[in-house]
């Protein structure tokens, strides 16, 4: 994007808050992918005159969670209100939803960029349902759609930004940040594809160094984290380019075309829509015992960014580290509970074995860490091996190997397949001895300068001792070794 513009967005997201039932009907949320058309559906959630909607108290608990890790000022009473408008996915002609007196408002959400740590004003989070889902079909010369109401008054969450993200980086990081947020308290798995969680960048330009506020517009339909960089930055440009050619953007409701990578016009959004808000005749004002906020505030856990924090400070872990091992909550779990059963491991150690070959290991098989067939202090075990030197550490890995496969006690894995590590003076010893005097020629021309043939030796040995020999005093028996040929000027025993 040219110099001359700063970018300016702000987020609306809406989560699925994955409660067990619907928002104001018993009816189960079903996952969208796999389940059959309209299975979940009851005459409240599709609509019938006459039902009444009961609040659902596990997504207000849910809510609540997300409003406070956001430091949201928590309303004690709220509305919910009728926002009118017809659509086909929306049986009721209205959506329930909350305008006036939303859940809760101005809170602030941390998140990490290259300039270091940013904070974005959250300006508003509140509880509304979802509608219905329409798949469009064109068969036989004829055009029809298909209404399927799983979806219909699912309880979903709204959070909504200010406009206070300047960068790409930013809009990525602060999404990323929001996810792991709502994945931490336990009320949304953060699956953009699926539709769990959509989020929402609303994107305007302005002049550096200008205060105003450019035209926005909206893009809907970004079913993953890159196309919402690439959305983002493809929109920035679009409209530095059009405001620098004496253009003027048009406020609208855009879409994502991830295959030819633009976006399109979806719904003009010049004239604000009347959607008659008013307070749901059906439903009470929402309100929230003070005791009960507090209790949602002590059960909340340490929530990702502090985490990050406290990794770096505690463990003198660096940045990325820290990010890597604190991106998911059961991740960081995982680790500090290796860090807890560890006798001589340290935290680094324990990083660099989690975050390198157990991710990898993890990745390959696409399996997740809960269903590991071992636990952490398993991994503590091994670790404490590689710490006082029994195994190396591609036996180590090899032993990681095994308990991903079996699981099983380490000690026990490193005895079965023959890799505890040898250190032993006095059979490190023969072993260099032996290759020094299979080697001479290498050994003269390695006293003669040929510096690299110490490696090559060294190879040997390591190779003559199967593996086993503990690198360091082997390293170390070889160097004592050649110096004492070397000063005795004597040939070779
Ligand atoms: P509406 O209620 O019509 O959806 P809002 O003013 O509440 O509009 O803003 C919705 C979202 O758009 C918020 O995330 C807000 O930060 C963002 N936004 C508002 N104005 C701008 C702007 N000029 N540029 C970029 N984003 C904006
Ligand atoms: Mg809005
Ligand atoms: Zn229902």
């Amino acid at each position: 994007m040219s110099q001359t513009y700063q970018p300016v967005v702000g987020l609306e997201v809406h989560a699925v808050l994955e409660t067990r039932s619907k928002m104001f009907c018993d009816c189960p949320l079903v996952d969208s992918t796999h389940a059959e058309p309209n299975v979940a559906v009851c005459p409240v959630c599709s609509g019938m005159p006459g039902m009444l909607p009961v609040i659902n108290q596990a997504a207000v608990d849910y809510a609540l969670r997300v409003a406070l890790a956001l430091n949201c000022q928590v309303h004690p009473t709220s509305i919910f209100a009728r926002k009118s408008y017809f659509y086909p996915d929306l049986p009721k002609g209205f959506q329930i939803s909350q305008y006036e007196q939303p859940l809760a408002t101005q809170g602030w959400l941390e998140f990490d960029t290259l300039e270091g740590t940013q904070r974005v004003t959250i300006r508003r989070v509140h509880i509304e349902e979802d509608t219905g889902k329409l798949t469009h079909k064109h068969a036989d010369g004829q055009r029809y759609s298909l209404v399927d109401l799983n979806r219909s008054g699912v309880p979903l969450l709204e959070i909504v930004t200010e406009p206070e993200l300047h960068s790409v980086e930013a809009v990525r990081s602060c999404a990323y940040a929001l996810r792991s947020v709502l994945r931490y308290v336990g009320v949304n798995s953060g699956n953009l594809e699926k539709g769990l969680l959509r989020i929402e960048p609303n994107i305007s330009v302005r002049p550096a160094g200008s205060t105003d506020f450019g035209t926005r517009v909206e893009i809907k339909n970004l079913n993953s984290f890159r196309s919402l960089e690439r959305a983002t930055t493809y929109e920035l440009q679009r409209q530095a380019a059009l405001v620098q050619q004496g253009g003027q953007v048009v406020q609208q409701t855009l879409g994502w075309d991830d295959d030819r990578g633009v976006t399109v016009a979806q719904r003009s959004k010049e004239f604000a829509e009347d959607y008659r808000y008013f307070p749901e005749p059906d439903l009470p004002p929402l309100v929230l015992d003070p005791a009960w906020i507090e209790q949602v505030r002590a059960a909340l856990p340490e929530l990702p960014h502090a985490r990050h924090n406290r990794f770096i400070e505690r463990y003198d872990l660096t940045p990325y580290d820290a990010g890597v091992l604190t991106a998911e909550r059961q991740v960081a779990d995982f680790y500090e509970a290796v860090l807890e059963a560890a006798k001589q491991a340290d935290a680094k150690l324990a990083a660099h074995w989690v975050s390198g070959p157990l991710f990898n290991l993890l990745n390959e098989a696409g399996v997740e860490l809960h269903a590991l067939q071992f636990g952490p202090a398993e991994l503590a075990g091994l670790l404490d091996l590689v710490a006082g030197g029994s195994i190396n550490a591609a036996g180590a890995r090899q032993v990681l190997g095994e308990l991903f496969a079996h699981g099983g006690p380490p000690a026990e894995i490193v005895e079965r397949l023959g890799l505890q590590q040898i250190s032993d003076p006095q059979q490190l010893q023969t072993w260099v001895a032996a290759v020094l005097q299979q080697n001479l020629q290498q050994v003269t021309e390695y006293l003669g300068g040929n510096a690299p043939l110490f490696n090559w030796l060294f190879g040997q040995a390591l190779k003559l001792s199967g593996g086993k020999a503990d690198p360091a005093k082997l390293r170390a028996e070889l160097q004592r070794q050649i110096a004492a040929t070397e000063t005795s000027g004597e040939e070779l025993p």
